[in-house]
């Protein structure tokens, strides 16, 4: 026999009663059968289910009963629960000094009989009993006693039944709870990063998972939709050969966030081979209880500003090396402020010292006075134009009164508005350029007049050569003759080219006008060259009358320069058209070519002193390049103009035109 006395024991019998959720429950059918079947197999007017509470006995059934409970310290049942594993039966409690002077044994409901098998659930805890009470003495049979027990089982098992119900559909209703919060949250966070305004993806599990990855992060990875659901590595084979999952791996690992900016990554991209620039961030992702649970990677293509600056910084650094390895002085004017900043060379070219300020007004003031109209003209006419400017001209020192030349490029930047922006320039010393082509010039200028008197002698000797020969029917002599004139000729004309620079220098080219036709000086150089240019198509087109008023010989000399130019730079056989036209009050001739034309920075020099084309097609044309510049100032001279329209590779333009006659002058 097993008695329940310990004060610990019965905490923890209450403790098991408190579990079922049992007490002050309401009335259920199944309890009320058991009671009805055991009063019936007792013959018994009260059978009672009873828990045993700390202070009471509540009554779960109560067949025959009005009360639901009553006070534990009269509770029989108290009693019976004592001994859990036996029926407890008093047949008269009347006899019985436990329960003689019971008040429920001496007043209602007048107890006689008892008899309580005890509900012991699996853990051996007395919960209560199931009874019957009788108000006479009487006993049970022995099968009534195994009918009690087998129902107080039936009970437990009820009892036990519930508990495990209510457990379970309490966890089920948790189960639903939380299940409930997660689809609302995994809901929330898709949503979130379906509208982040950047590139975002969150990764889960040691395979990094995608779980969602918004439209721009799908678009980054040059995927669609398919590879939500996927693997990391499988969905992007490309990037995870680049240590990005061992990384991602890192941050759930660690619970630390990982980030990179500007990394360079090259990979296929929708089947192209790409070059990237990105921000990237890999975030940890928490639970309440600070589990990492996955990651959230979000990215920036940042590849367009990155290139855009490396370029920058390239022409930057390029132009600051080309700048530093020719000497180069730079300026920058702020046309809103009308500020000048000019760098350390500058300031020296103007003959400043490094720490003064050079005024604006300098760049004006300090070109040599001969030259100071004519260049501000012409960077007044390239800005008006939008265009760059390039001259050659000589400025007189601030400090050190020195005349150096300087070759001045610039360009002003407008904005889109047309106003003003920037005035940015380069200056380059060409000081000792301008002093050798001065030697040069002055050398040819002495040579040239040395060499002509002993041209014209050796000319009359020819002469005299060449009638004596014909006289005396000696042809071989003749014919050295003639080819020792030519020669000569050549030799003159090239002479008188060098005098005629040296003379336009010293300003003393006189010109000796009168009045002609320009329909009877284009016939004559067409008689002239159909004779002795037989390599190309000279075609020349007709020619209305047109009066000019001009030196003759010196226009006939630039239109025959145009013409050997042509033929000297472009293919034999090839086409030669020459023109004359009035035009706007003027005469233009033009020279067109099919040969090798120029590039747009030569066109622009072709007509200064000296100045020849570098490429490798030049060098086997011989030339001095005073031809063109010779051309241009007998033009001017003239009051006319001269110029080029070409294309490289494709062909030549040169023209000229003069002032004509108007009816009224004639
Ligand atoms: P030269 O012919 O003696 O070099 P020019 O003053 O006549 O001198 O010409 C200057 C330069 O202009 C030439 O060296 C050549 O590079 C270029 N040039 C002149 N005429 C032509 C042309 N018709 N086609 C292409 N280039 C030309």
């Amino acid at each position: 026999m097993q008695k329940i006395s310990s004060p610990d024991q019965e905490k923890k019998r209450l403790a098991a009663l408190r579990s079922y959720h049992i007490l002050d429950t309401a009335t259920e059918q199944d309890y009320e059968e058991l009671t009805e079947l055991a009063a019936v197999i007792c013959q018994t007017p009260i059978a009672l289910i009873s828990l045993v509470d700390a202070n009471r006995q509540w009554f779960k059934s109560s067949k025959g009963l009005d009360v639901s409970e009553t006070d534990r310290a009269y509770s029989f049942c108290a009693h019976a629960i004592q001994v859990p594993d036996e029926i407890m039966q008093i047949e008269d409690a009347n006899k019985d000094d436990r329960f003689k002077s019971n008040p429920l044994v001496t007043g209602d409901p007048h107890i006689t009989f008892y008899a309580g098998v005890p509900l012991v659930d699996q853990e051996g805890h007395a919960l209560g009993s199931l009874c019957v009470i009788d108000q006479q003495t009487r006993a049970l049979t022995e099968s009534q006693q195994n009918a009690l027990r087998l129902l107080a089982k039936q009970v437990i098992k009820k009892i036990e039944l519930r508990k495990q119900l209510t457990d379970s559909q309490y966890t089920s209703k948790r189960l639903r709870s939380v299940n409930n919060r997660l689809v609302t949250s995994e809901h929330e966070l898709k949503s979130i990063i379906n509208h982040l305004p950047l590139p975002a993806g969150v990764y889960t599990g040691i395979d990094m998972v995608i779980q969602f990855a918004n439209p721009a992060m799908l678009s980054i990875m040059g995927k669609d939709e398919s590879v939500i659901g996927m693997p990391y590595h499988l969905a992007l084979p490309e990037l995870s050969a680049m240590d990005f999952p061992k990384t991602m791996l890192q941050v759930m690992q660690t619970g630390i966030s990982y980030q990179q900016r500007e990394s360079h990554l090259t990979f296929m991209h929708k089947g192209e081979l790409k070059e990237f620039f990105f921000n990237y961030d890999f975030t940890p992702l928490q639970n309440e209880a600070g589990q990492v649970w996955g990651l959230l990677n979000t990215a920036t293509d940042v590849t367009a500003t990155v290139k855009a600056r490396i370029k920058a910084e390239r022409a930057e650094d390029l132009f600051r090396l080309s700048v530093s390895s020719a000497n180069m002085g730079t300026w920058h004017l702020d046309a809103k402020t009308n500020s000048l900043t000019a760098s350390e060379r500058t300031k020296e070219l103007f003959g400043y010292l490094p720490h003064e300020d050079m005024p604006l007004d300098a760049a004006v003031t300090q070109i040599a006075p001969e030259y100071r109209e004519h260049v501000t003209k012409a960077i007044q006419a390239a800005i008006s134009a939008g265009e760059s400017y390039d001259l050659e001209y000589p400025i007189i020192g601030h400090r050190d009164k020195k005349l150096r030349w300087v070759r001045a490029t610039g360009k002003l930047y407008t904005k889109e508005d047309g106003s003003m922006t920037d005035f940015l320039g380069t200056l380059i010393d060409i000081t000792e350029r301008k002093m050798t082509e001065q030697r040069k010039n002055d050398f040819i200028g002495i040579v040239s007049h040395e060499l002509r008197s002993p041209l014209t002698s050796l000319n009359g000797y020819i002469q005299m050569l060449d009638i004596k020969a014909s006289n005396q029917g000696d042809e071989l002599i003749a014919g050295i003759a003639n080819k020792a004139k030519r020669q000569v000729d050549r030799m003159r004309t090239l002479i008188t080219g060098f005098l005629d620079v040296a003379r336009m220098n010293e300003g003393k080219i006189q010109l000796h006008r009168k009045r002609f036709d320009m329909k009877s000086l284009m016939k004559l150089a067409e008689e002239e060259l159909m004779a002795t240019a037989n390599t190309h198509k000279l075609v020349f087109h007709a020619v209305e009358h047109i009066l000019v008023d001009a030196d003759q010989d010196k226009i006939e000399q630039v239109l025959i320069n145009y013409i050997n130019n042509a033929v000297k730079y472009s293919p034999g056989e090839s086409t030669i058209r020459v023109s004359c036209i009035k035009e706007n009050g003027e005469v233009k001739v033009c020279v067109k070519d099919e040969g090798m034309g120029l590039a747009h920075k030569d066109q622009q020099r072709v007509f200064e002193r000296f100045y020849r084309v570098e490429s490798e097609a030049m060098q086997t044309t011989k030339g001095f390049g005073i031809g063109l510049y010779l051309c241009r100032e007998l033009v001017e001279l003239h009051g006319g103009r001269a110029g080029v329209v070409s294309k490289l590779g494709k062909g030549s333009e040169f023209w000229f035109s003069l002032p004509v006659l108007s009816s009224s002058n004639l």
